[in-house]
């Protein structure tokens, strides 16, 4: 399961800086993977791409971006779940192409 960032947030962007497989965006920022930009998925909102997400799975036990945000904004995105096993084989995906 991806998270998601819910409208409370202040666009603080001290998540961004936590994220490990650099899956924060700034609201208009294009995004990113292997080398390729793609279009911006949120014109108002920071926002999280659900395709490079891993819940933070092979890197840390915990989403870490979760207890960093200030207005408790980032929450488990119940349409995009993924077992333990998915979320593994994107992080290792996104070793292969790069992030
Ligand atoms: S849960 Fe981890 S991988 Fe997903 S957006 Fe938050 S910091 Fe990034
Ligand atoms: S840490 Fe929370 S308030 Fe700050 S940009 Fe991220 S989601 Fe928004």
């Amino acid at each position: 399961m991806a998270v998601k960032i819910t409208e409370e947030c202040i666009a603080c962007n001290a998540c961004e800086a936590e994220c490990p497989n650099t899956a924060i965006y700034s609201a208009g920022e294009p995004w990113a993977i292997g080398g390729e930009e793609k279009e911006t998925l949120s014109e108002d909102f920071t926002y999280v791409v659900p395709e490079k997400c891993t819940e933070c799975v092979g890197f840390y036990d915990e989403p870490q971006c979760i207890p960093a945000c200030p207005t408790e904004a980032i929450v488990m995105d119940e349409d995009n779940k993924e077992t333990q096993e998915e979320l593994m084989k994107k992080k290792e995906y996104l070793d292969e192409v790069g992030r």
